[in-house]
C-alpha cells in the first residue's frame, strides 16, 4: 500500500539548509557529508567556543575550512529557477499546449472514427441492396425460363391430347367397321350355308354394303411432334430470354455523316477500317475531320445500354462514348474533361482514357470489349467481353446526350489496317 511506504523526501528537501530551512545559498559540505548555506554554518560556528562540529550529526572538525559544493549549487540553481513565477508560467503553457494539442488530435480520431462508422453503415447498406439487386435480376431470368417451361409444356400437353384424341377416334372407327364386317360377314356365311343345303339359288336378303372406308393411319403426326420438342430447346429459350434481356446488347450501326474522310465503312454500317484513301464525302457539322473518329448513330440520354465491339486483331484503337457536343473539328484529347470516356489499346497495353491515362491490368487479349451506359447512375464501364471481366468504370459519367464512339486509328507504319466492327447478337429477327 502506498501508505506504508515511507515518503522519500522531495529534491527541493533535500537542497534545504537545516540552519535557515531555505534553499542552499552558496552551499557547503563537511566532512560528515552534510551541507548548509556557507553563511549559516559560518554563523553557527562563530557562536562556538573550542571546536566546530556539524548541527546535525555533531561530528567535529579540526579546521574550519569549507568548501564550495558546486555540484549541490547548481542543483539548487535549477530547483530554485524551476519553482520560480515564470517558470510556473511556461511550464503551465506547455502543459496546456500538449493538453490541447492532445484533445485536438482526440477529437480528430474520433471524427475519423464516426466517419469510419458511417463508412461500415454504408458498405452494409450498399452490400444490402446490391444483394437484393443481383437476387431481383437472377430472379427476373429465372421467372422468363419458367414462363418458357410452362408454356412450352402447356403447349406439349395440348398436342398430347389433341393426338391422343385423334388417336382414339380413330380406334372407334376401326372398331365400329370390325362390328360392321362381322355382321356382314355373318349373314353372308348364313347364306353360303343355305345354299349348301337346298337347290334353290337366290340371293340372300343381305344389305351387301361396301366395307366401311377407315384410313389406315390417323390424321396425327407423331414425328412433327417429336420434332417440336426435341429440338434445340435450350437454344430458343436463350434466344427468348436474350430479348428479354436488360439492358440486351443494342445493335448499333456507325452514321456514316460522322465518320471521318479516310474512314471506310461496311454496307452494312457495322465494320469500320481506316483507308488508304480518302472517302468522297459531303461537308456536315457531325463529321469528324481531325481525327479517324466516328459515332454510332443511336444516341443515348437516358437509361442504361450495352454494346459489344470486335476488337480482335486490332494493334490500335480507342473506344467507349463522346457527347453530342463535342467538336468535330478538334484535335481534342480523348478525357471526360473534353467528353470523351473511352478505353484504348497502345502498344499492346490497355488503358483508360483519364488526363493523365490509367493503366489497365488485363489477362489476355480481348477480342471483343463490352461498353456499359448507365445515363442515369452517371457511370460508363468497360468489360472484356470474352470473359467479362470489369476493367475499368468511369463514376463521373456524362450529362447530357451521348454517342457511342470509335476510332481505329491511324494504322503504324508497315502494319496493314484492321477493321473493328459492331457486334450484333441474333435479336432483330425475334
Ligand atoms: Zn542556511
Ligand atoms: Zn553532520
Amino acid at each position: 500500500m502506498a501508505s506504508d511506504t515511507p515518503k522519500r523526501p522531495s529534491l527541493k528537501e533535500d537542497l534545504t539548509c537545516a540552519i535557515c530551512y531555505d534553499l542552499f545559498t552558496d552551499p557547503v559540505m563537511l566532512a560528515c557529508m552534510h551541507h548548509f548555506c556557507r553563511a549559516c554554518i559560518s554563523t553557527y560556528w562563530r557562536s562556538l567556543r573550542g571546536a566546530v562540529s556539524c548541527p546535525q550529526c555533531r561530528q567535529e572538525f579540526p579546521t574550519r575550512q569549507l568548501q564550495t559544493n558546486y555540484l549541490v549549487a547548481a542543483m539548487v540553481e535549477k530547483v530554485r529557477a524551476s519553482s520560480s513565477e515564470g517558470f510556473r508560467q511556461n511550464l503551465q503553457k506547455q502543459l496546456k499546449d500538449s493538453l490541447e494539442s492532445y484533445r485536438t488530435k482526440m477529437e480528430e480520431y474520433l471524427n475519423i472514427i464516426r466517419q469510419d462508422e458511417e463508412k461500415v453503415e454504408t458498405m452494409k447498406r450498399v452490400g444490402a441492396e446490391l444483394q437484393a439487386r443481383v437476387r431481383g435480376e437472377f430472379q427476373a431470368l429465372r421467372e422468363v425460363l419458367q414462363q418458357e417451361e410452362a408454356g412450352l409444356l402447356e403447349s406439349l400437353r395440348r398436342e398430347e391430347a389433341e393426338l391422343l384424341q385423334g388417336a382414339e377416334h380413330h380406334l372407334e372407327q376401326l372398331r365400329g367397321a370390325v362390328l360392321e364386317a362381322e355382321q356382314s360377314m355373318r349373314v353372308l356365311q348364313q347364306a353360303f350355308d343355305a345354299m349348301e343345303t337346298s337347290i334353290e339359288v337366290e340371293l340372300p336378303e343381305v344389305n351387301l354394303r361396301p366395307a366401311v372406308q377407315v384410313e389406315k393411319e390417323t390424321d396425327a403426326d407423331l414425328n412433327a411432334f417429336i420434332s417440336r420438342y426435341t429440338g434445340p430447346v435450350q437454344y430458343i429459350a436463350w434466344r427468348k430470354m436474350l430479348k428479354l434481356l436488360k439492358p440486351a446488347p443494342v445493335p448499333l450501326t456507325f452514321d456514316p455523316e460522322t465518320a471521318h474522310p479516310s474512314l471506310c465503312l461496311s454496307r452494312d454500317k457495322t465494320v469500320v477500317v481506316e483507308s488508304q484513301e480518302m472517302q468522297p464525302y459531303r461537308r456536315n457539322p457531325k463529321r469528324f475531320t481531325q481525327c479517324v473518329n466516328v459515332l454510332a448513330a443511336q444516341g443515348f440520354l437516358s437509361g442504361r445500354h450495352y454494346w459489344e465491339v470486335g476488337v480482335a486483331g486490332s494493334r490500335k484503337w480507342d473506344l467507349g462514348v463522346a457527347l453530342e457536343s463535342v467538336d468535330r473539328n478538334a484535335r481534342a484529347k480523348l478525357s471526360p474533361e473534353n467528353g470523351y470516356w473511352t478505353l484504348r489499346l497502345r502498344e499492346g497495353r490497355y488503358w483508360a482514357g483519364t488526363q493523365p491515362w490509367t493503366p489497365l491490368d488485363l489477362d489476355g487479349t480481348p477480342c471483343s470489349i463490352g461498353v456499359l451506359l448507365d445515363c442515369e447512375g452517371r457511370r460508363v464501364c468497360f468489360y472484356n467481353a470474352d470473359s467479362m471481366q470489369l476493367l475499368y468504370t468511369f463514376n463521373s459519367a456524362p450529362h447530357g446526350r451521348v454517342f457511342p464512339f470509335f476510332s481505329p486509328c491511324v494504322s503504324e507504319r508497315g502494319h496493314k489496317p484492321q477493321p473493328i466492327r459492331i457486334l450484333h447478337f441474333p435479336l432483330d429477327s425475334l
